[in-house]
Formats: structure tokens, sequence, C-alpha cells
């Protein structure tokens, strides 16, 4: 076979190669590892931190239209607590892993404190 590092002809199924030197084994194994800390980094810790965030504003959202004699600035608050609520619930339904569940309740209390925020106009 041929060394990927330094394109000189190597023994099959050598973990060394005898030119430059390269550990295949090592250098394997290095990779994976940097690859597999992104991947988790990416699918798990962010989307789980927007279903939170979602969740949170969408109960906030919802307690807040429970109340029924708003001002005009009061009103505009919610509308914009609900909307916020809306966006990261979507944004973790956007990436399929993890908090899920979170992403659907926040979600529904963002819609419905949105729904209830218009009928108190
Ligand atoms: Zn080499």
């Amino acid at each position: 076979m041929i060394c990927p590092y330094c394109k000189e002809e190597i023994n099959d199924g050598a973990i060394k190669c005898k030119h430059c030197k390269t550990n295949f084994a090592l250098s394997q194994n290095v990779t994976k590892a940097g690859g597999s800390a992104t991947y988790q980094k990416n699918a798990n810790v962010a989307p789980i931190w927007a279903s939170i965030t979602g969740l949170v504003l969408g109960i906030i959202a919802f307690l807040a239209s429970l109340n029924d004699s708003f001002d005009e600035d009061e009103l505009i608050g919610l509308f914009m607590i609900a909307i916020l609520a809306i966006i990261f619930s979507a944004i973790s339904f956007a990436n399929k892993h993890g908090g899920r569940g979170m992403a659907i309740a926040g979600l529904l209390t963002g819609i419905v404190s949105f729904i209830l925020a218009l009928g108190s106009i």
C-alpha cells in the first residue's frame, strides 16, 4: 500500500510508515475522538438549551396571558415573550436530538399565549 502522508510504498497493514515515521493507529484515534466530541457538543447541548428556553418563555407568557386586564405596553411584552417561546421551540425542533417534549410544550404554550393575547386586544 501507499503511505497517505508521504506517498511512499510501505508494507500492507503497516501501523507505522518507515519513510516519514507517521503512526497510523495513533493518528486515526485522535481524529475519531476529536470528531465525536464536536458531534456531542453540537447535537445535544444546544437544542436542549433552546427547548428549555422555549418552554420557560412559553410558561411565562401563558401565566401572563391568564391576566385579562392589559395595557398596551403589557400586551406588546406578552406578544414578544410568546413569539420568542415559539422561535426557541422551533429551533430545537429543527434539530432531531434531545428536548423534543419540552420543545412541544414550549411551542404549545407560546401559541396559546399568542392567541389569548390576540383575544384581549
Ligand atoms: Zn510516510
